[in-house]
């Protein structure tokens, strides 16, 4: 596995990135925001890193957990999370829902994946990092810093978006400028990651492929569904080999 370099460590974040996400900070628990399609797609999410490895007890660090949709489910179903994100703002939504909600066994802490990596290593039964990889300058780093945090055994599991001309036209044709689920601007087309990109940077880790499926929605019907097919978005299921 790679060694990051202190660089690294604080160098691969985006600052137009984090302010784009600050800006909406406050609507991140609002189901009919910008964050809709976050909240409908959670239970997919949810149920397919279930269908990989059971959650309850185990130790989750949920990387660019924003205001925390996805970490708060998974201390919903009995994990004990960390979640993190580089976001003040975002985390200050998150934590504060939390304490509203009463929701046990979560952490909010603002660092990076590569520096956590450093103060953690191998320290957690699962790393998510969904719908974040296509937001840094390094997603790589992001990849390298996962397996480092994830115990021998343990999973990764990973979402993004693919990069063709099918995905530019849903992803951001559709999505930004045609039905507004998206406001303008939230993707970079240049910033996607093949599937055969993101394979070469889990191995390059040291983690194996063991699942991978895309995840798919019908604008009419509002629906959202996991299925073959990875040409826009897609969840990568990665696992540090046992020692
Ligand atoms: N994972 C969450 C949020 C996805 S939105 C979910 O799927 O529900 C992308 C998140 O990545 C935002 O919260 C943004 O602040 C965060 N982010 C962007 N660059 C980051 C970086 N370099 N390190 C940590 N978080 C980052």
């Amino acid at each position: 596995m790679p060694n990051m370099t202190d660089n690294q460590i604080t160098s691969n974040v985006d600052p137009s990135e984090i302010e784009k996400f600050s800006q909406l900070a406050h609507r991140w628990w609002d189901k009919e925001s910008e964050f809709k399609p976050l909240h409908a797609i959670n239970p997919l999410r949810l149920d397919w890193i279930k269908s990989h490895t059971s959650i309850e007890g185990r130790l989750i660090v949920d990387i660019g957990c924003g205001g925390g949709i996805l970490s708060e489910s998974l201390a919903h179903n009995g994990a004990q999370v960390t979640g993190i994100d580089l976001a003040q703002k975002s985390l200050k939504v998150a934590k504060l829902h939390a304490l509203e909600g009463a929701v046990k066994g979560l952490e909010y802490l603002e660092v990076s994946a590569e520096s956590l990596a450093q103060e953690r290593p191998g320290f957690y039964d699962v790393v998510t990092c969904m719908e974040m990889l296509e937001h840094v300058p390094d997603p790589s780093s992001v990849v390298c810093a996962c397996a480092e945090l994830v115990k021998p055994g343990g999973w990764v599991f990973c979402s993004t978006i693919n990069r063709n001309l099918q995905s530019f036209l849903m992803a951001i044709v559709g999505a930004e400028y045609l039905l507004n689920l998206l406001p303008r601007g939230t993707h970079e087309y240049a910033k996607f990651i093949r599937p055969s990109e993101l394979i070469a940077f889990a191995e390059v880790a040291g983690l194996n492929v063991v699942g991978m499926t895309g995840m798919h929605h019908n604008p009419l019907t509002q629906r959202y569904w996991l299925g073959e097919g990875t040409n826009v978005n897609y969840f990568l299921a990665l696992q540090r080999p046992a020692d």
